[in-house]
């Protein structure tokens, strides 16, 4: 029999909506300021079904309190000051080289032009995560980019798909004018490779399978955030180079930096 604890329960009444048989029942629902309070929430035997779904993965009560009394009511750790702190991620750049990670034994390879190539980019490196640092949480990257007067790369970041859908977040760093980016970037779209200048904080939404880019910063005065969220627990990304003219792609040894990653084939 699937029972709700009076105690864990904070009456809010998510449960009700998720049962298939109606047995969840909140009775004299009323508001504490804008939060839907019930005076009481439990479940009628006679209409259970027991099918479990107020007690998955997919629809948990956020306080634990509704059980199976064949297995009891789920035990809580105390919160003792840590039992939450693997949710706060701290990027380490030693520990977690996103470089090295990409690059594999290129990175180390003596002969390699990688470290060079990486430690003339005028980035500073924020913060990076995904599924494998995190279980579950989708890939995210972000890094300042800071002045330059010239394009970064002749080409960019060539034309390319990712699996999942992308966000690319492009935010101005000046707290008195956010919308002013302080930079120009030349942007592709589609496989027509329309092209776009932007040069104010945007979010570009990626769709999976959508080709995009080059994308090349072409001049930035003022120092801006990137930000990238792959909406999947890793970074996908097959590139297109077969978009652009030969003598182009040959002549950009920049073009090493970006490469298939996470798609077979
Ligand atoms: S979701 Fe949990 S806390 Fe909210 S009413 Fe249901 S059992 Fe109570
Ligand atoms: S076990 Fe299924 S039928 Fe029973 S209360 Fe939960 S959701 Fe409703």
């Amino acid at each position: 029999m699937y029972v709700i604890d009076q105690e864990r329960c904070v009456k809010c009444g998510l449960c009700l909506s998720w049962c298939p048989s109606e047995a969840i029942v909140g009775e004299n629902p009323s508001r504490f300021r804008h939060s839907l309070v019930y005076e009481k929430v439990y479940i009628d035997p006679n209409k259970c079904i027991e099918c479990g779904l107020c007690v998955s993965e997919e629809r948990p009560c956020p306080f634990y309190a509704i059980y199976d009394d064949k297995v009891g009511l789920p035990v809580l750790e105390p919160a003792d000051g840590t039992k939450y702190s693997k949710y706060i991620y701290k990027y380490n750049p030693e520990a977690d080289n996103y470089y090295a990670r990409f690059f594999g034994e290129e990175y180390y390879r003596e002969d390699s032009n990688v470290k060079q190539m990486i430690a003339e980019l005028p980035w500073k490196w924020i913060t990076r995560i995904d599924g494998d640092i995190m279980p579950n949480c989708n890939f995210y990257v972000a890094h300042w980019v800071l002045p330059h007067d010239e394009p970064l790369m002749s080409v960019g970041h060539p034309p390319h798909i990712h699996r999942d859908p992308e966000i690319i977040m492009v935010i101005g760093g000046d707290p008195e004018n956010p919308n002013e980016l302080g930079a120009e970037i030349e942007m592709c779209f589609g496989p027509e490779m329309e092209k776009h200048i932007i040069n104010e904080t945007c979010l570009i939404y990626i769709p999976p399978y959508f080709v995009h880019c080059p994308w090349k910063p072409l001049r930035t005065w003022k120092p801006w955030i990137f930000v990238e969220i792959n909406q999947g627990l890793r970074h996908t990304e097959k590139v297109y180079n077969q978009m652009l003219p030969k003598d182009v792609v040959e002549a950009d040894p920049a073009l090493d930096f970006f490469r298939d990653d996470g798609f077979e084939g």
